[in-house]
């Protein structure tokens, strides 16, 4: 199947309240381009540079998102057009993107990243350090960030009683946090193209689907 076919027979599955981020890491401008005419206009990245690249070269109507772990030094490179970063985890750096925000005269909307799966490898805050977030005033030194909801990625395993079940556990804790944080926080990001079903039965209001779309990633080439 080609790209535009996968697209669409994805574009299927998702009810309207969810956002499809079609993930384009390690895919050229051209077959991007295919899934860009076919319709989509929000893309995904992982790697600043790579991003900034596709952005520079590609139509100025597409909303990029950043979805993989970032450096504060390298925030400075997707300030003036990112449209929403997925994959804050850390004080420093909401610091740093505030830092860079104010420089571009923007606001950015920024999900905070929770550490929901088994592994100890991924990354993000947990349910004490969002509500320390709020309650120290943290949060409110950075007018240039606003936060608007979570995401989280599942172990990466087959069993899905366990996928569900810390999706499911995201989702009261997004819940929880929508009195915390406001009116801006609505979004919910979890869901890869091997469990999107799942997190959208789970509540989530934005999936990440890249392979599903785009074919397997060669790392290799
Ligand atoms: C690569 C990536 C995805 C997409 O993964 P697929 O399994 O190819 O759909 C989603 N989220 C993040 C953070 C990623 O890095």
């Amino acid at each position: 199947m080609s790209v535009t076919e996968n697209l669409s027979s994805i574009v299927k599955t998702i009810p309207a309240h969810v956002q499809l981020v079609a993930i384009s890491k390690t895919k050229p401008v051209e077959v991007v381009m295919e899934v860009y005419q076919a319709g989509q206009r929000v893309f995904g990245e992982n790697k600043v540079q790579e991003m900034v690249a596709k952005q520079e070269s590609m139509p100025k109507d597409i909303q990029w998102h950043m979805v993989g772990h970032l450096q504060s030094n390298k925030v400075k490179y997707i300030a003036p057009f990112v449209s929403l970063i997925h994959s804050v985890d850390s004080q420093k750096l909401l610091e740093a993107i505030d830092k860079e925000a104010g420089k571009a005269q923007r606001v950015i909307d920024c999900l905070l990243q929770v550490h929901i799966a088994q592994e100890e490898t991924k990354f993000g805050f947990n349910r004490e350090e969002l509500l320390t977030l709020v309650s120290s005033g943290t949060l409110a030194r950075f007018p240039n960030i606003r936060v608007v909801g979570l995401m989280g990625m599942a172990s990466f395993t087959d069993d899905e009683v366990q996928v569900r079940r810390e999706f499911h556990g995201l989702h009261l804790l997004f819940v929880e946090m929508q009195t915390v944080f406001g009116a801006h926080f609505t979004q919910l990001s979890m869901g890869m193209s091997g469990d999107y079903l799942l997190a959208i039965e789970e509540g989530s209001t934005m999936v990440r689907v890249g392979s599903s779309i785009f074919g397997e990633r060669n790392y290799n080439k």
